[in-house]
C-alpha cells in the first residue's frame, strides 16, 4: 500500500507466527512497513514471513534469551537499514490456582512476557535512541489490569509490563522514542482456544460488546501506537476489550 500509515519504516514483531503477532506484522506490512518476523520456531515464522509478503523477512528467536533478541534487532537493522517499531507481543500462558501452580509455570510465564519485554525495549531502545526516534508497543492485558483467578503468573507479568512501558517511556521520551502499551480483552486466538469453554463462555458473557475480540481488532490499536498518528502519546495503556473492566 503506498502512502500508508507506516511507510517505509521497518519494524520488528514477535511471537509474529501466529494469533494477534501474525495479524500485527500483516497489518503494518499492508501499511508500508517493512517487517521482521520473529518467533520461536524459525520455520513457522517462515510460512508467515511468505504469508504477509512485502519483504517480510523471517527471523528464530527465543525472548527470554538476550543474545538472541539482540541478534534478532541487529539482523534487523542489517537488513532494512533502521529499526523504527518494535511490538513485543510473545507470549505463553501456564495457568493454575495457586494451590497447583508450580514455581516452574510461574517463571517461564514471568521469563517471556516480563523479561522478554524487558530485553526487547532494551535492545531497540539502544537503536532507536541513537536515530533520534521510534515507536516501542508492549502488548499487555486486561488481566494484568484486573487480575484473573487462575492467572496469579500472567497477571502479575501483564501489570509488570504497564510499570516497564512507563518507566521506558519516562526514560526515553527526550530521545524522540515513544512507548506505549495494548491491553487486549478476550481475543479469539490458540491461547484462548486452550481456555476450558465454560470459561470462554462466561468472559465473554460479561463484555459490554457481548462478544470476543478478534486479533485484527487487536492490530488496528497497535499500528496506531506504531504510526505518527499517535506522535505526542507515550506511557499510555490502550484497552481492546469491547469494553470490559473498563
Ligand atoms: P498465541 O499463543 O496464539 O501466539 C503467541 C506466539 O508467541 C506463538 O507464536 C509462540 O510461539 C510465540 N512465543 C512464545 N514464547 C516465545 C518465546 N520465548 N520467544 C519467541 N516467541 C515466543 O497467543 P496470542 O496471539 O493469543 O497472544 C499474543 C499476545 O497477546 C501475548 O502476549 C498474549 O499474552 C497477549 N494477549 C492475548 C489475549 C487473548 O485473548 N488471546 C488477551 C490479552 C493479551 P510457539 O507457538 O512456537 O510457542
Amino acid at each position: 500500500m503506498s502512502g500508508g500509515l507506516v511507510e517505509g519504516k521497518a519494524a520488528l514483531v514477535t511471537g509474529a507466527a501466529q494469533g494477534i503477532g501474525f495479524e500485527i506484522a500483516r497489518r503494518l506490512a499492508e501499511h508500508g512497513a517493512r517487517v521482521a518476523v520473529v518467533d520461536l520456531d524459525r520455520d513457522r515464522a517462515r510460512a508467515a514471513a511468505a504469508d504477509i509478503g512485502g519483504g517480510a523477512i523471517a527471523l528464530g528467536c527465543d525472548v527470554t534469551d538476550e543474545t538472541s533478541i539482540e541478534e534478532s534487532v541487529a539482523a534487523t537493522v542489517r537488513e532494512f537499514g533502521s529499526l523504527d517499531v518494535l511490538v513485543n507481543n510473545a507470549g505463553i500462558t501456564r495457568d493454575a490456582s495457586l494451590r497447583k501452580m508450580r514455581v516452574a509455570d510461574f517463571e517461564a510465564v514471568i521469563a517471556v512476557h516480563l523479561k522478554g519485554t524487558w530485553l526487547g525495549v532494551r535492545a531497540a531502545a539502544s537503536v532507536m535512541r541513537e536515530a533520534g526516534a521510534g515507536s516501542i508497543v508492549n502488548i499487555s492485558s486486561l488481566s494484568g489490569k484486573s487480575g484473573n483467578p487462575g492467572q496469579t503468573n500472567y497477571s502479575a507479568a501483564k501489570a509488570g509490563i504497564v510499570g516497564l512501558t512507563k518507566a521506558a517511556a519516562k526514560e526515553l521520551a527526550h530521545k524522540g522514542v515513544r512507548v506505549n502499551a495494548v491491553q487486549p480483552g478476550l481475543i479469539r486466538t490458540a491461547m484462548t482456544e486452550a481456555m476450558p469453554p465454560e470459561v470462554f463462555a462466561e468472559r465473554e458473557a460479561a463484555i459490554p460488546m457481548k462478544r470476543a475480540g478478534d486479533p485484527a481488532e487487536v492490530a488496528g490499536a497497535v499500528l496506531f501506537l506504531a504510526s505518527d498518528l499517535s506522535s505526542y502519546m507515550t506511557g499510555a495503556v490502550l484497552e481492546v476489550g469491547g469494553g470490559r473492566l473498563m
